[in-house]
């Protein structure tokens, strides 16, 4: 497990550094679906002086498999979304400002720009409030978020998912970027929003194509 209580650390480090995740807010976990161990963020420490020890190991019940910190509050909120969607193998929760304002506003982020429509594949849904640290926040969140890889979380922050933790980080960098640019489209006075058509073409050209095909 030291491979995965590396990697989470190292995105946690990208995501305090990155300006997504003010003080020791937001959280990331990361699943090893073979064994069933999900490493994930311990609660309220700051994220430059974390160790990979540091982070807690748990069980997909939330249980310790291995005694250490105390986990994220937002664990419930985590194992919701691997429970289920099996298909998940990273979950990265921040409170980046410009997503959270539309979380706030309950507002869908608009796919007014094409790296929203190829990463995300549509509007980024607003589930309904429910307090923070509790299961029925992550129920919610997996029920809004639908085929989708983000929601925004009434009144809190963004939820966003991935097969590993590049794949959901880059989820949350591409909802924050999409946010600032659709809030900033808004004040020159037009969100202009891509079609549904155009919108699928660019997600299944992104799946197929993007990236070294690694
Ligand atoms: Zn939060």
């Amino acid at each position: 497990m030291a491979i995965l209580r590396e990697k989470v650390l190292e995105y946690s480090l990208r995501m305090s550094r990155s300006g997504m995740a003010p003080s020791t807010w937001g959280n990331i976990s990361a699943l090893d679906r073979g064994s069933g161990v999900v490493a994930i963020t311990p609660s309220g420490m700051e994220y430059d002086s974390l160790t990979p020890s540091d982070i807690c190991l748990l069980d997909l019940e939330g249980a310790a498999v291995e005694i250490g910190r105390k986990p994220s509050t937002e664990t419930a909120l985590h194992l919701a979304v691997y429970a289920l969607k099996p298909e998940v193998g990273a979950v990265v929760h921040t409170h980046s400002v410009y997503a959270t304002a539309f979380a706030c506003a309950r507002r869908e982020i608009p796919v007014v720009n094409a790296t929203l429509a190829a990463v995300v594949g549509g509007r980024v849904p607003v589930a309904p409030y429910a307090a923070p640290g509790t299961r029925e926040l992550g129920l919610g969140a997996v029920n809004a978020m639908g085929g989708r890889p983000a929601v925004l979380l009434a009144a809190h922050g963004v939820l966003a998912v991935g097969s590993d933790l590049r794949a959901a980080y880059t989820v949350a960098e591409i909802v924050e970027d999409a946010a600032r640019i659709a809030c900033l489209a808004g004040m020159l006075g037009a969100q202009v929003e891509l079609d549904a058509a155009e919108t699928a073409r660019i997600r299944t050209e992104y799946l197929r194509n993007y990236g070294q095909g690694e």
